[in-house]
């Protein structure tokens, strides 16, 4: 299978037309969000959009699709009431990428402030396994990814081990996986960019969560420095991150199975196409 390469696109016009729009810049994956960003309330997914959707990626060789959560949700609040949303809409999330068959839901693991990390963690797992429960997910290759955060006070899933950890707790109730954003691994501190620094920090996935468990890499160069928890993320490159991490990514064969996708900004009309092509220039072709 060819190397999965894409970007986050937007869906103006319904989401079935990111689809033609990733393969007209050259790009056979990609995320999108399924509702906005920063509302609660999300409409319901047009079953004909769905299906259109399903179709264009069968006959274009799209995928996977990767869906990211809304902002809003945090399952490890210590706000009843913002839990209790929270779940609910992550439940909403869950039923729109099964509708839209997407692969995989990104989920940031939340804030535990006015909590303990433990109790943040135990809160996540809970909600996340309220919000799945029930839901036709079994047989469809369905899995939630938890990302990595940039380490930020109070974040939880600053570190792999972090993730890792909430990961073992979900593993018997819900398909979960795991996204590393490599802009959120530079800023929460780990070394990507030096080749003895890749080495240990990918010694650090092996102990963690496993190179199996990386369903996606969301490819970011970062505009802060490494270990300076500010998430920023810069077209891949031209940041404090450079291009030689990314080339070392999409080459390493232990991540053969992951996709690699691209959250950088959108400066100029173009950039999405243009960070994609960077991407797919450092592979190395045999
Ligand atoms: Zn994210
Ligand atoms: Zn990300």
């Amino acid at each position: 299978m060819s190397k999965r390469i894409g970007v986050h696109l937007g869906t103006a016009g319904g989401a079935s037309n990111a689809v033609e729009r990733a393969r007209e810049i050259g790009a056979n994956t990609f995320q999108i969000f399924s509702s906005s960003p920063r509302m609660w309330r999300a409409p319901k997914v047009d079953p004909r959009q769905a299906e259109r959707m399903k179709a264009l990626r069968a006959s274009l060789d799209v995928g996977p699709l990767v869906i990211h959560t809304s902002y809003l949700v945090n399952v490890c609040s210590q706000s009843d009431d913002v839990r209790q949303k929270s779940i609910e809409a992550f439940r909403g999330e869950i039923e729109r990428a099964l509708i839209l068959g997407a692969e995989y839901l990104v989920l940031h693991p939340g804030s535990w402030k006015g909590l303990t990390r433990d109790e943040g963690l135990k809160l996540a797992a809970e909600s996340i396994t309220h919000a799945i429960d029930g839901l036709p997910w079994h047989g469809t290759g369905f899995h939630i990814l938890i990302e990595n955060t940039a380490g930020a006070e109070f974040s939880l899933g600053g570190s792999f081990q972090q993730v890792a950890e909430l990961v073992v707790r979900l593993k018997p109730t819900a398909p979960v996986g795991v996204c590393l954003d490599t802009c959120h691994s530079h800023v929460a501190g780990y070394d990507m960019v030096s080749a003895e620094g890749y080495a240990e920090t990918m010694d650090q996935v092996a102990t963690t969560m496993g190179f199996g468990a990386v369903r996606v890499w969301h490819c970011n160069d970062a505009k802060s420095e490494r270990g300076s928890k500010l998430d920023r993320h810069e077209h891949i490159g031209q940041g404090t991150m450079g291009v030689e991490p990314f080339r070392r990514f999409v080459n390493d064969e232990r991540f053969a199975h992951s996709a690699f996708i691209a959250e950088t900004p959108v400066d100029e009309p173009g950039d999405e196409g243009r960070n994609v092509r960077v991407l797919k220039s450092l592979v190395n072709s045999a």
